[in-house]
């Protein structure tokens, strides 16, 4: 019978990838706290209306990308295609925001998108992220940025740069929006289809599509900024001022939107050279009005994700990945399988100590359980023989060195604490 394989656009991931997973995962969970920020952890499936309100019907993602799925009951449920709308809902639901205080929260797992598989992108992947609820000013923008760049670096990722813009106030971006949509109807024959299409409904997608057609016509487009107002400008000046002060680089990216609807205010993405066409490996902004539009009271908010796979494709890319499996500390041997008892005894007591400790599980050979020590990258073997049952010793083999002792087995857990 033919074997069967993974769905299109999804990966396992392997043992000897599993280190370079936790080492990212420890990064993210350390930065995190070190902000003040903690975990929360919602299912991966939400109600469809969860991301047809709080993503918006207009977008991409929701457009296009979603799976969705009827329940045996008949509800319309969603694997979950990004984190903030759901995020959102759990924290409306769990009464998680406390008046005039912010609330930190990150998180990290698995998301869904029906996309066209490539390098870098995949139907299932992994984001973190972390989400500043209920905080307005701008320094909880810049606070969101300075923890991505926190972990960027953290990690080890050697090049990197930010791009960032403002979409000014709801106010601004309202007027903006209309202006630029009299702007497109003049040239809608020259535009994309996929433009033409989001003219009407999501016209800023259009200044940042990457067709050459609506780029020559984006060019001369009007431009946000000479739209701002006050607010706008002293909410983004503040940003700006800051990354300067603690000496952030940054790119100003007139044109950068980011594909979701509820953006206002600060927007921001980051990008590596080391990844070909799908250059992003993270991005987020500010959310002012997402709260309401999912049944709650209003909290201003800010956040961002990374693209897991991204990150791991950078670091790849600079020869910072292990690519090696867990190693063991102790392998137990015997030359005969009727001392297994004894074997089992000692990885017991090792375990106990809180150590990695195996012993053979096929009943091998002397020399097939050395070669399995081997393949499980054991630091030391543990060899009761003959002569050691019956002179109640135990050997100790270090297997990077090569070098053997012997000692009576009432030293045991001496020998152990000299050892690892
Ligand atoms: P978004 O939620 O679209 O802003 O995406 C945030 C980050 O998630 C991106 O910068 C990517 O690094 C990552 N990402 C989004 N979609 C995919 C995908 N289909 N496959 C892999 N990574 C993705």
């Amino acid at each position: 019978m033919a074997s069967l394989q993974s769905v299109r656009g999804t990966k396992d991931l392997l043992p000897s990838q599993i280190q370079d997973w936790y080492f990212i995962e420890n990064i993210f969970r350390k930065c995190a706290e070190q902000f003040g920020y903690t975990e929360l952890r919602t299912p991966i499936f939400e109600y469809t209306e969860v991301f047809l309100r709080g993503v918006g019907d207009t977008t991409d993602i929701v457009g296009k990308e979603m799976y969705t799925f009827d329940d045996k009951s008949g509800n319309s449920l969603t694997l979950r295609p990004e984190m903030t709308a759901a995020l959102v809902r759990s924290v409306i639901q769990n009464s998680l925001i406390q008046q005039s205080s912010p609330t930190k929260l990150w998180y990290f797992g698995p998301f869904f998108r029906y996309e066209r598989p490539q390098k870098g992108r995949y139907r299932q992947f992994h984001q973190f992220g972390a989400e500043c609820l209920n905080t307005e000013f701008p320094e909880s923008d810049l606070e969101t940025i300075l923890l991505a760049n926190r972990i960027i670096k953290s990690l080890g990722i050697a090049e990197s740069n930010l791009q960032i813009n403002s979409l000014g106030n709801e106010t601004v971006r309202a007027n903006y929006k209309e202006e630029l949509k009299n702007y497109l109807k003049l040239h809608f024959d020259k535009l994309s289809e996929d433009s033409q299409r989001r003219l009407e409904s999501n016209p800023l997608r259009v200044i940042d599509s990457k067709d050459p057609k609506d780029i020559e016509i984006s060019a001369n487009a009007p431009k946000l900024k000479e739209y701002f107002d006050n607010e706008s400008a002293d909410h983004f000046g503040f940003v700006i001022k800051s990354l300067d002060e603690l000496g952030i680089d940054y790119t100003l990216k007139d044109n950068l939107v980011r594909g979701l609807d509820y953006y206002s205010h600060t927007v921001f993405e980051f990008q590596s050279s080391y990844l070909g066409s799908q250059d992003s490996f993270g991005g987020g902004g500010r959310y002012n009005r997402l709260f309401e539009e999912l049944g709650g009271k209003k909290a201003p908010s800010v956040g961002f994700a990374f693209g897991v796979e991204r990150l791991l494709l950078i670091l790849e890319q600079q020869n910072l990945l292990s690519n090696t499996a867990p190693r063991l500390d102790f392998y137990v041997m015997t030359s005969n399988s009727n001392d297994l008892p004894v074997a089992i005894s000692y990885t017991d007591r090792l375990i106990k100590m809180g150590k990695s400790a195996n012993y053979d599980l096929h009943r091998k050979s002397f020399k097939s359980q050395l070669k399995d020590a081997n393949r499980l990258n054991a630091k030391y073997v543990l060899i009761l023989g003959e002569d050691e049952i019956k002179n109640n010793q135990i050997s100790f083999k270090n297997m990077e060195s090569g070098e053997q002792i012997t000692i009576a087995q009432a030293d045991f857990e001496a020998q152990i604490s000299n050892l690892i």
